[in-house]
């Protein structure tokens, strides 16, 4: 299914709330849509939480799935949009610090302390919506009768927003904060600590002191996370324009190093920084890696990408790109300007050069754009970037050619010749394959034993 547009997924929302409270039951847009919705960020998904048990949910509406009914979560495609509608929930114990053991239908108040920061536990009802302009004051209205005890609440454009753990003042203040004790809290699950650096980059919240002390304390234990959790994280993070912020956040909280599996590192980013967003994932990876001081000698490219791809769970697409965008810096930075026509062709021409070059340009403006002159030259000569060969093994074997050994060596000097504009049709490229296998044999004859 492709993804519904903003609209369209908060009408369908809207419509969900509005039948779940005309059937009798309480129901909120909760999480990270509330979240966004305030800060002023275009919300991904809106998720509903209500006291509408997940038997009620499927009866209400036609077209239903269950996605965790343990859990309380039941999918309600609505208006051609799917939904998560959940029920109030307490968590139960975490065993495995990923999924609670139980969980128990519960209370609003409850649900918003299960939740991992406060900014996150909010509660909005956009069918509650007064003028907020209207306070000639221009005091923020706030309900005069709270719906919820304990619960601050106030109006906003969106609606009224139903906060039992501070999260509006937190918003105000920009401050990532664990709802409850942070310690306790990071010991369920670790990998909050995860989120709530992925949460303070991308909008430039500052982490309140006491969830990042906790998070420093328990960085270690992020290795009791699974792999696949661990790296959907740093896919997300470095998928984000803040990405250098999210890296240097890690650092400083010392959770690099359960991360990437490698000693904790202090360097600036500055490479990811610079990388752009049109770049792949494994470039940004690779770019970290180097500003991380990891030497890219050709002898440690493999050993750094075996650990990233067992760190991070990289696909084999991930690994082999992680792995070429490393060579291919080393190659541009150790010869670039003294490699052959033919060799700058042949790496100009490579999927992973442009890649390479992001990294090279992030270091090195000047040497980045040394390099893309030069590959616009390449590309106005005669025969250009990659022409296709103008003799294969085929046309040589035609032309009299017996298959040995000496045969690819030969077609190599042959397509360097073309890509040198040397040579230039199929005829001067068998004549000079001829000369070359002669002189290549003659090579072998006086190596060879006697
Ligand atoms: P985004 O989807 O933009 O990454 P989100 O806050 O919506 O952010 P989700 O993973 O979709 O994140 O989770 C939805 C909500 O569920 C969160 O806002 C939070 O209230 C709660 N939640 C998610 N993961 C955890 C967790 N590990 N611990 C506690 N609560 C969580
Ligand atoms: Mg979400």
């Amino acid at each position: 299914m492709s993804e519904p547009s903003p609209d369209r997924a908060s009408r369908a929302a809207l419509g969900i709330i509005r039948a779940l409270r005309d059937a009798g039951h309480t129901a909120y847009l909760a999480g990270g849509c509330v979240r966004d919705l305030l800060i002023g960020s275009a919300a991904k998904d809106y998720d509903i939480a209500t006291d509408a048990t997940p038997d009620r949910v499927q009866a209400l509406f036609p077209k239903t799935q269950e996605v965790g009914a343990s859990f309380g979560v039941v999918l309600v495609k609505h208006e051609g949009v799917a939904i998560e509608v959940a029920t109030f929930r307490s968590d139960g114990p975490y065993s495995d610090s990923r999924r609670p053991d139980t969980v128990v239908f519960s209370t609003p108040e409850m649900d918003a302390r299960r939740r991992d920061f406060t900014i996150n536990a909010l509660f909005l009802d956009p069918l509650d919506l007064r003028d907020p302009a209207g306070d000639p004051n221009g005091n923020e209205p706030v309900r005069a009768e709270p719906r919820h005890r304990g619960a601050a609440e106030r109006y906003t454009e969106q609606g009224l927003v139903i906060d039992f753990v501070g999260g509006l003042e937190d918003i105000k203040r920009k401050l990532i904060r664990a709802v409850g004790d942070a310690d306790k809290r990071l010991a369920e699950d670790h990998l909050r600590a995860l989120r709530a650096v992925r949460f303070a980059s991308r909008y430039g919240f500052d982490l309140d002191e006491e969830t990042a002390e906790a998070i420093r304390r328990h960085a270690s234990e992020l290795r009791g996370v699974s792999r696949e959790r661990i790296g959907d994280e740093v896919r997300r993070m470095l998928g984000h324009p803040s990405r250098h912020l999210a890296a240097w956040t890690l650092q400083y909280l010392g959770l690099d190093e359960p991360v990437l599996l490698e000693p904790s590192r202090k360097a600036a980013p500055k490479r990811l920084g610079r990388i752009g967003d049109e770049s792949r994932y494994w470039t940004r990876l690779a770019a970290w890696a180097i500003d991380r001081g990891s030497i890219i000698e050709a002898t440690q490219i493999a050993p750094l990408v075996a650990r990233y791809r067992e760190a991070l769970n990289l696909s084999n697409e991930e690994r082999d790109g992680l792995k070429a965008v490393l060579g291919g810096v080393a190659h541009l930075l150790r010869g670039w300007p003294g490699m052959s026509t033919a060799a700058q062709k042949r790496a100009a021409a490579s999927d992973w050069f442009l890649e390479s070059l992001r990294i090279v340009a992030s270091e090195n403006p000047e040497e980045g754009a040394r390099i893309k002159t030069r590959v616009e030259q390449l590309q106005r000569t005669p025969s250009g970037l990659a022409p296709e060969p103008l003799v294969d093994g085929r046309t040589l074997i035609e032309a009299g050619f017996a298959p040995g050994p000496v045969f690819k060596r030969v077609l190599d000097a042959v397509y360097d010749a073309q890509l040198e504009d040397r040579v230039s049709t199929a005829a001067e490229a068998i004549e000079l394959a001829r000369l070359l296998a002669a002189e290549v044999g003659e090579d072998e004859d006086e190596s060879g034993p006697v």
